[in-house]
């Protein structure tokens, strides 16, 4: 069945790239319209129900990985340093939260992004802005930045390799707990970071051993559920990897198990979030200080207005210094309005800034105290703060200020590599997660 009748054909979709070529997009279009999907429908309902448990309280979300995943970067060792990095940061988060923490990547499709200008001006040269791997290249030349539909194959391809590699990674012994703790403790005796982290990781170390002595060797030790997400936004590739699932007849973006609705393609009559409504994965929706009780109200009813537990995760991102003011008012109305979603927190987005350099940066303090703000808030209304959707990546670059390393906005051009958003380093993303891992300690108290 053409998938394509299921969207109504009429919406304006914002952020698209222009394609110069509309008979190639459609000859694109056919060809991965053939192609297998990256996921099974059944994963997807696996992670709804596992959303649900989230929403209901009882299990954390923690979804990280790149702001643009890039084609050069996925390669074998950018991997399976990200997933070391996320198996990493959910034992911690596992142990002291008692919660069971579902693993995402913002991994395997993550390709495009929605820019602020459609347009990049150097030196009095204008070209159009990059706008991730799946629509043109981040090389500022005519020809690397005129959007090129084939780009879209190689994202399927790139990501059919990555989700291949992790779910090897997932499933092959690599992600033993045992294993996880040694990095951990490797991490936590750093002089560098807070002796606290070290009697943290001591304590899973004497938890782990203790359950070897009584002989507890169990399956779930040795290998992960890892689920892969992106950014729904380039319409005709999430259009044309959606199939009609063979067990219910409902229809599935095959191309990821959990996609998102961002900040800039939320309108309610646009062409996103009908794609998103049709479709039956689970759904984030980004949400920012601007939004009103009102609009999640609206949101709710057009994506879940059956209220089926784990179909709608709500993504905040407000900026630290905003979320204990713009998040207490939308929590109270879903409370009010008896529906179930999960919340996440992104403490990435809301707090970007422009180094003196010209680099994009954020601050690690301010990453952590939106998350605590975050906690605060849910603490104080009473709901469970269900989660965290981090930008980061498994290699020591240099993009985020601060952290145990103290990275200065000097050191950013040491290591600089993102092609869009900055990302917190392997040592900075641990440091959150037994950050985190606390503040999920005490929230329980
Ligand atoms: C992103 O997640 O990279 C992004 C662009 O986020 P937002 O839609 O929240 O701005
Ligand atoms: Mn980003």
């Amino acid at each position: 069945m053409n998938t394509n009748s299921i969207f109504n054909p009429n919406l304006v979709a914002a952020q698209q790239p222009s394609w110069p070529d509309k008979q190639a997009v459609q000859s694109v279009v056919a060809e991965l319209s053939t192609y297998p999907p990256l996921v099974f429908a059944g994963e997807c309902d696996n992670l709804k129900n596992r959303i649900a448990e989230a929403a209901a309280g009882n299990a954390f979300w923690l979804q990280g990985g790149d702001c643009a995943e890039t084609f050069v970067g996925a390669t074998a060792d950018s991997v399976r340093n990200r997933i070391k990095t996320i198996l990493q940061m959910a034992a911690v988060l596992q142990y002291f939260s008692s919660l069971p923490v579902i693993k995402v990547g913002r991994m395997a499709g993550q390709f495009a992004k929605p820019r602020s200008n459609d347009n990049e001006t150097r030196n009095g040269v204008t070209l159009p802005a990059y706008r991730g791997d799946a629509v043109n290249d981040l090389e500022f030349t005519k020809e690397a930045r005129t959007p090129n539909p084939n780009r879209l194959l190689k994202v399927y391809n790139t990501s059919a390799s990555t989700l291949n590699l992790v779910r090897a990674f997932t499933q092959g012994g690599f992600a033993d707990l045992r294993q996880v703790h040694s990095w951990n403790k490797g991490f936590a005796a750093d002089a560098r970071f807070s002796a606290r982290y070290e009697e943290m990781a001591n304590e899973i170390g004497r938890a782990l051993q203790f359950m070897h002595s009584a002989g507890v060797d169990p399956e779930s030790f040795k290998s992960v559920d890892f689920y892969s997400s992106h950014e729904a936004l380039i319409l005709e590739y999430e259009k044309s990897l959606t199939r009609i699932d063979s067990r219910t007849g409902n229809p599935y973006d095959v191309s990821a198990h959990f996609v998102w609705i961002g900040e800039r393609t939320r309108q309610l009559d646009g062409a996103h979030m009908d794609f998103a409504e049709k479709i039956h994965n689970p759904i984030g929706v980004k949400l920012g200080p601007k939004t009103t009780p009102e609009e999640v109200l609206a949101i709710i009813k057009k994506l879940n207005p059956k209220n089926e537990p784990g179909r709608l995760t709500f993504i905040s991102r407000m900026g630290a210094s905003l979320i204990r003011e713009k998040l207490p008012p939308l929590v109270e109305t879903i409370i009010k309005s008896g529906s179930t979603v999960l919340w996440v927190c992104d403490p990435m987005h809301g707090n970007t800034y422009e180094a003196p350099s010209g680099y994009k940066t954020r601050k690690f303090d301010d990453v952590l105290d939106e998350v605590r703000g975050f906690f605060e808030v849910h603490k104080k209304l009473g709901t469970h703060p269900g989660g965290i959707h981090i930008e980061l990546t498994g290699d020591d670059v240099t993009e985020c200020v601060g952290g145990g390393e103290q990275i200065s906005h000097e050191d950013l051009a040491t290591r600089y590599e993102s092609a869009c958003d900055p990302r917190l380093n392997h040592t900075q993303s641990l440091e959150l997660a037994f950050l985190v891992a606390e503040m999920l300690r005490d929230h329980k108290k």
